[in-house]
């Protein structure tokens, strides 16, 4: 079985976004095994939309679509599909009640062109939406499988997850399994190195790095006849990456470096705080997006100047004048002032310069210095990252965040 990705939707062809709906289907079809041989991207347009469709028909078993399925009148996906494969569109009475519940319990009063979202081609098999309005379907013909979904990601990888990806588990008569271990402060190369016989050998699990920001996902995948048997080979995969990447490895189970650190303080029941300086806020952020955060994140500082330094965490005028406001010092300080003012049971600062301007010889762009204090030890460490402000940003977060974790489990 091959597999179609065709997204929808002009704002892609202008660049205005970009299409991680192709790249999430992409990476989840591998993981059925099944290949995907065509991205094809088509802009909000019916006569386009059926030649592409006709020509994705004609090479791949497998076409889904994502996007176009919205209410108003440039939404054409369904209509346009419906026709091309011959089937009239009717009302799918649960979809519609669905979508009159939908706008009463947000208060909203619904529009004629909602109930749109309701009709679907004759004998397709619905693909429920609980985040949106739009039901996705999925239609067999002719030996061939069309799908589609809508486009906001938070809307189609749910649905894709609930409904898709067991639908191609059954065909395939093998049940899917992976997890994903996070990598973090070791680089790509190396991690490559320590697994390369992992990765060339196995090929039930197999072992498929993606790389991020600073930070490199494995997912284990394993294709089984039971749940059991595809668990337990992931977990001894795990366990040999685990003893070859050892601290380097802050989760197994795909949590972000903050839900580790998070769980890790909730715990011991401590509590934490934050200042920024080049950071502004990024590393706050990461924190509250984590649901239950309150428990543990107490409040966050950004303190860009060194007055904001001074005054709200009470880092002294003369280091600021000695060691300049970037340097191990000052973050030291940043760190330490905050619990004392905070009464926290962990703090952690970073300061730096994220460019593209304000380097020197000395100071040079991406010089940043994050700091941990965590019941009265301070610990710092320099950083000379590379990339541009928005990268230099998140990594540093990150590096604060590791530095935290690394002393909670009392890691050198
Ligand atoms: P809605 O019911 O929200 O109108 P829709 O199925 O009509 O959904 P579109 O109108 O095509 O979807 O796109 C809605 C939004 O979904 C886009 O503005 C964009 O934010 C996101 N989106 C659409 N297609 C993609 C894609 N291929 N990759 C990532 N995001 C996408």
């Amino acid at each position: 079985m091959n597999a179609e990705i065709l997204a929808v939707g002009t704002e892609l062809l202008m660049g205005q976004i970009a299409n991680t709906n192709a790249q999430y289907l992409s990476r989840r079809f591998a993981d059925l095994g099944i290949n995907v041989y065509y991205h094809s991207v088509v802009g909000d347009n019916p006569g386009r939309l059926k030649d592409v469709l006709l020509r994705a028909l004609e090479r791949s078993d497998i076409v889904i679509t994502t996007g176009g399925l919205g209410p108003t009148k440039d939404d054409l996906t369904k209509e346009t599909i419906a026709e091309a494969m011959g089937l009239p569109l009717v009302v799918h009475r649960e979809s519609l009640d669905y979508i009159r519940a939908f706008f009463k319990k947000q208060n909203r009063p619904m529009c004629e062109n909602n109930a749109k979202q309701a009709y679907l081609p004759a004998g397709s098999k619905v693909i429920p939406n609980r985040n949106g309005t739009a039901p996705g379907c999925l239609i067999e013909q002719g030996g061939k499988v069309v799908i589609m979904l809508p486009g906001p990601p938070k809307e189609m990888i749910p649905m894709f997850e609930e409904t898709v990806f067991p639908y191609f588990e059954g065909k395939t008569g093998y049940i899917i399994g992976s997890r994903m271990v996070k990598v973090f402060g070791i680089g790509e190369s190396e991690v490559e190195t320590r697994l390369m016989d992992l990765i060339e050998q196995q090929s039930n699990p197999t072992i498929a790095p993606y790389v991020g920001y600073g930070e490199i996902s494995l997912r284990v995948t394993a294709k089984c006849h039971t749940r059991s048997e595809a668990e337990m080979l992931i977990f001894h995969v795990v366990e040999k990456i685990r003893e070859r990447l050892g601290a380097y490895v802050y989760s197994d189970s795909g949590e972000t470096m903050e839900e580790v650190v998070l769980k890790l303080l909730e715990k011991k029941g401590w509590t934490l705080s934050t200042a920024e300086s080049c950071t502004g806020g990024m590393l706050a952020s990461r924190l509250i997006n984590i649901p239950g955060a309150s428990r543990v994140f107490d409040r966050g500082f950004v303190t860009y100047s060194n007055a904001a330094k001074v005054q709200e965490l009470g880092v002294r005028q003369e280091t600021l004048d000695a060691f300049g406001a970037v340097s191990r010092e000052t973050a030291e300080e940043m760190a330490t002032r905050l619990v004392e003012r905070t009464k926290t049971n962990a703090g952690l600062a970073v300061t730096g310069i994220a460019g593209p301007d304000g380097g020197t010889p000395e100071k040079p762009v991406g010089l940043v210095y994050v700091a941990a204090c965590l019941n009265g030890e301070t610990r710092s460490l320099k950083l000379n990252l590379r990339g541009d402000r928005e990268r230099i940003r998140t990594v540093s977060c990150l590096h604060a965040l590791d530095l935290l974790r690394r002393m909670l489990l009392g890691i050198q």
